[in-house]
């Protein structure tokens, strides 16, 4: 199963990614987590990634497309992959084209979350991450059981710099300009399922479900 999880900044891609590849036992491929752990790290890609993230910005493509398609070769995406938040543009979408094609492979299905602008910015802006694994909560609607520490690690839960205001403006702005055109590329290609992603976690997680198994286009 090759998929694509497409939506708005504070879609949930990254929460449902992570329960769609624990179900079919495939890699979770997400190049903010990648950039996250490089700037973290303080790799070379992490210093060149960082004034991009800090911005709300996209990193530029040749760096992305580089990055997804190392990834895409290794062993353990040979029964699948789901990538989360790439492709981004236009470009990205067609090089992932020629790579798939190239290694004789084909995406199944585009899973499109779809949110509000209104929700969006709410859920931006309860959002808290566990520094430690990355684990996502959110202050009102997926509250950890003690403030500030996550459930399965203890890890200390913070705000990502590109959740503040200002910069959630300019995300969901390059999201329209630069990542909504894939709707219609994928659309056009067959391979685009929408789902309304406003619902609770489980509501949209059973959605997801009902469209990969062939249930209608529609959560
Ligand atoms: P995300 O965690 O998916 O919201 O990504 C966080 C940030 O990483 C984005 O705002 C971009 O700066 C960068 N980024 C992630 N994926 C891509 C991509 N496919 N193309 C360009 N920039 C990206």
């Amino acid at each position: 199963m090759n998929l694509i999880l497409l939506g708005p900044p504070g879609a949930g891609k990254g929460t449902q990614a992570k329960l769609i590849a624990a179900r079919h036992g495939i890699p979770h491929i997400s190049t903010g987590d990648i950039f996250r752990a490089a700037i973290a790290e303080g790799t070379p890609l992490g210093r060149q990634a960082k004034e991009f993230l800090d911005r709300g910005a996209l990193v530029p493509d040749e760096i992305v497309i580089g990055i997804v398609t190392e990834r895409l070769g290794a062993a353990d995406c040979r029964p699948g992959f789901l990538l989360d938040g790439f492709p981004r543009t236009i470009p990205q979408a067609e090089a992932l084209d020629r790579y798939l094609a190239a290694t004789g492979r084909a995406l199944t299905a585009v899973l499109a979350l779809e949110v509000g602008e209104e929700v969006l910015i709410r859920r931006l802006g309860g959002r808290r991450v566990c520094r430690t694994c990355g684990a996502p909560y959110h202050i009102e609607t997926n509250p950890p059981r003690e403030e500030g520490r996550c459930d399965r690690c203890g890890g200390e839960l913070y705000q990502r710099e590109d959740d503040r205001p200002a910069t959630v403006r300019e995300r969901l702005r390059v999201y329209e300009a630069q990542t909504r055109p894939l709707l219609a590329y994928y659309e056009e290609r067959g391979l685009l399922k929408r789902i309304r992603a406003e619902g609770g976690i489980e509501e949209v997680d059973a959605a997801i479900q009902r469209v990969l198994a062939g249930g209608g286009r529609r959560g």
